[in-house]
This record gives C-alpha cells, sequence and structure tokens, in this order.
C-alpha cells in the first residue's frame, strides 16, 4: 500500500489544517529528520514568526492523538527531550549512537516478523511497535578502540 499524503490523512481523520499546522508538519514530515519540540519551534519560526511555542506543543499533542505522528524518546541520548516523526513512514527500528547521538533507521523484514510472531504467540492485535536500538556508530567505534589502545599502551609506572 502506498504511502496516501498526509493532508488527506488528516482529513481523514477530521483534523483541520491551519496554516501554521500545516507548516508544522510539512516540517517534521519533510526534513527526514527527528526533530524535538524546540528544534522544530526554531524551524518554524523562521516560516512564519508569529508561531510560538503553545502553537507547538498543542499542535504535536493534536497530531499524537490523531495517530499523525510518533512520539519518540529514543534513549534519552540527550536528555528528557521527545522527537516527532509522522506515521506516514514505513514500519522502521531507531538505531541511536550512544556516543554522538548519530540516529539510523533501520527498515527491515525482521520488524514485521517480530510483529507477526507476537501478534501469533501472544495473540495481540498489534497497533503500534516502537524499536529502539542503542549501540555506538563506526566512527565512535574506532575512536573508542583507539582509547582503548592508547589506554593499553601507557607503560608501567617504573619503580
Ligand atoms: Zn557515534
Ligand atoms: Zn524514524
Amino acid at each position: 500500500m502506498p504511502p496516501t499524503g498526509i493532508q488527506d490523512s488528516l482529513r481523514g481523520r477530521g483534523v483541520r489544517l491551519t496554516r501554521q499546522r500545516r507548516i508544522l508538519l510539512d516540517l517534521i514530515d519533510g526534513s527526514g529528520l527527528h526533530l524535538d519540540a524546540e528544534s522544530l519551534y526554531q524551524l518554524a519560526k523562521e516560516k512564519d514568526p508569529k508561531l510560538n511555542r503553545v502553537t507547538v506543543y498543542r499542535s504535536l499533542k493534536l497530531f499524537k492523538e490523531g495517530g499523525l505522528v510518533d512520539e519518540l524518546d529514543l534513549m534519552h541520548h540527550s536528555g528528557d527531550q521527545h522527537y516527532y516523526e509522522t506515521r506516514l513512514k514505513q514500519e522502521h527500528a531507531h538505531v541511536i549512537c550512544l556516543r554522538c547521538g548519530r540516529i539510523e533507521e533501520y527498515f527491515g523484514e525482521p520488524l514485521r516478523e517480530m510483529r507477526r510472531q507476537v501478534e501469533l504467540d501472544l495473540g495481540f492485535e498489534v497497533q503500534l511497535t516502537r524499536t529502539e536500538i542503542g549501540g555506538y556508530c563506526p566512527h565512535c567505534k574506532a575512536l573508542r578502540a583507539q582509547e582503548t589502545k592508547v589506554g593499553q599502551a601507557v607503560p608501567p609506572a617504573a619503580n
């Protein structure tokens, strides 16, 4: 099933798309990023200086309740803010670097397989899944290996 436009999706859910809400949705949907409320506000302000934080928070709540956006905590890698992305994307897992905070998305059959297994084994009708994997990205992995080596290379203190 091809993903439908966010506007159709909104209309279908009876959410009125005001100009400011459209700016916010376009940013969440179009940036391809996982934005927190503050970054979203900063970006939105550039498009409409009259847009304020209250509107951002209210709209996020509305989008969330309408099932349009997912709220993620991404392992709280940089504090306790939440991140937002639209639900129109294909199911994916978030892979977070615990050192630099880089976020990758993993799309793959195993995710759908896990959903099927949960439905089969536990008898649930799965409505949403959220998969997060924490680790070290290739860059940080290399840095960590170097750090360990340097640590080991330190000669024992002479007596
Ligand atoms: Zn990293
Ligand atoms: Zn994502």
